[in-house]
Parts: structure tokens; sequence; C-alpha cells
């Protein structure tokens, strides 16, 4: 069986706890955790580290 969300093979035995799907990732997707917004925190750190970047940027000479 192929996991529902990124239709990879998924594991289906006792070993793959997140069955019926391939990943702990394609689970949460499922649950709709990426709209939820708690992977955010994990994006917002990326964001974060873009903001510095963007105001080292010479946008005052424009
Ligand atoms: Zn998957």
């Amino acid at each position: 069986m192929n996991c529902p969300i990124c239709k990879k093979p998924a594991e289906m035995s006792k070993d793959n706890p997140f069955r019926p799907f391939c990943s702990e990732r394609c689970r949460m997707i499922d649950l709709g955790t990426w709209a939820s917004g708690e992977y955010r925190v994990a994006g917002g750190k990326v964001e974060d580290k873009e903001h510095p970047d963007d105001r080292k940027k010479p946008r005052l000479l424009h």
C-alpha cells in the first residue's frame, strides 16, 4: 500500500507506527498540522534568519 499523502510505498507492518502513512511527516500533514501552524514554528526560524539578512540589504540607498 502506498502512502496516501506522498504516494510513496509505505510499510504497513507493526514496525511502522505511522501507518497507513510512510512517515510521521505525512501523518502530520494528514492531521492538518501543517495548516494548524504547528510546523510554522520550524518555518519561523527560517523566516527569522532571513529577516536580518533582508535588513542588511542596502535598501536605504534606494
Ligand atoms: Zn508519505
